[in-house]
């Protein structure tokens, strides 16, 4: 029975990872969760004081990459399944420097992997125990204006964020079919909401409008992403965890492709109506007058778009928000935080 019992989730200090953690365990009132979180500058247990109080709750602060730690975890706690998000996460990070992308989101994944298939293979549960990664599309590399990526498009990679995330896929398929260990990846699209990283792009263009400094916008702008609102994703994560078949991948989508600078366009115009005291002091008639245009990202990845339909027909899954109104609400959010810290 997966619905109870300790679930080691990994990363979870992180965006996605603390929103799923507050998720998860309101769904799921008999599940124990145990993060382990390495606290990288992109973590912060910050995000997880609606569940840091909870008897339910757990944290180890330890590298997923450090194999006698990780054999410690599967050994003192009866582990149930792995829910994997921990990896670092910024392309533009990879591109500078991607000795961490592979010690983490590869050699970090291998350890998790080995320490799950020695404890469950001794319990013989190798094959009901779930190990579940969390991939991206960006490992099928990028889209011309049409088409989208399915659970069948071959892997094509184009910077080293996406190869790392790619090769990590790879091992975990191969400990699904080597020691048929009952493995699942999803695989999402771009997510947005609280709690993300000051440097990803949603958040940049609102610290930035807010300080009344240039938004910066890569290239000319016309990249395209499909927005996936947080919470969305992990509902969609609880229904492939449990229910999605072994050795399968599930993309998930958000069914919301949009450019760059229309994103950046649209915060502006939520920015314009919520905090117009802000546009006075800058001596500008609206936010969008902010947006600059910077030299393009090396490698750049025109187009994303993801066809879940597998994950919808299979599973039943399909995005609750809006794109209109999470957005707003996912600016009101950091905006609260900017007048918390600034006391305004
Ligand atoms: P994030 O950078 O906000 O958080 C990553 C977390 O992992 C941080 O708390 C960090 O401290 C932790 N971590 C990093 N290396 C670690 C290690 N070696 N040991 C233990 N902890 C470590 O990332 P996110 O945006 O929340 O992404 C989570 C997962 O989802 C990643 O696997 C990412 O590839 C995937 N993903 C993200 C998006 C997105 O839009 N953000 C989309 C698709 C998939």
């Amino acid at each position: 029975n997966n619905q109870e019992g300790t679930i080691l989730i990994t990363g979870g200090a992180g965006f996605i990872g603390s929103n799923f953690i507050q998720y998860f365990m309101g769904e799921h009132p008999n599940v124990t969760i145990l993060n382990i979180d390495k606290l990288t500058y992109a973590g912060s247990t910050d995000n997880l004081k609606e569940v840091e109080r909870s008897d339910r709750y757990q944290f180890i602060h330890g590298d997923i990459a450090h194999v006698s730690l990780v054999k410690h975890v599967f050994q003192n706690y009866d582990i149930r399944g792995v829910i994997h998000f921990a990896a670092e996460s910024h392309v533009d990070r990879s591109i500078e420097d991607s000795r961490a992308f592979i010690e983490s989101n590869v050699l970090g994944t291998m350890t998790l992997l080995q320490a799950a298939r020695d404890d469950w293979e001794k319990k013989g549960e190798i094959s009901s125990r779930r190990f579940h990664q969390i991939s991206t599309d960006e490992i099928y590399g990028s889209l011309g204006s049409d088409g989208k990526f399915s659970e069948e498009t071959t892997y094509d990679p184009r910077n080293p964020y996406s190869a790392s995330k790619a090769g990590a896929n790879l091992l975990v398929k191969s400990f699904g079919y080597t020691y048929g260990m009952n493995i699942v990846i999803s695989s999402s699209s771009n997510n947005y909401g609280p709690k993300q990283h000051k440097e990803k792009l949603i958040p940049t263009i609102i610290r930035k409008a807010l300080a009344g400094e240039h938004i910066p916008i890569y290239g000319d702008g016309k990249n395209i992403r499909d927005w996936l609102y947080v919470e969305d994703h992990c509902r969609a994560l609880d229904a492939i965890y449990h229910q999605g078949k072994p050795l399968e991948t599930y993309n998930v989508g958000g069914g919301n492709e949009k450019t760059n600078i229309a994103i950046a366009k649209q915060i502006c115009d939520i920015l314009d109506q919520i905090k117009p005291e802000i546009k006075l002091q800058a001596g500008i008639h609206s936010f969008k007058e902010l947006i600059t245009f910077t030299e393009d990202r090396k490698g750049h990845d025109r187009r994303y778009a993801v066809d879940d339909r597998k994950l919808r027909n299979e599973l039943g899954w399909k995005p609750k928000e809006d794109l209109d109104d999470a957005l707003r609400k996912t600016v009101e959010w950091y905006v609260k935080q900017w007048n918390l810290q600034t006391n305004r």
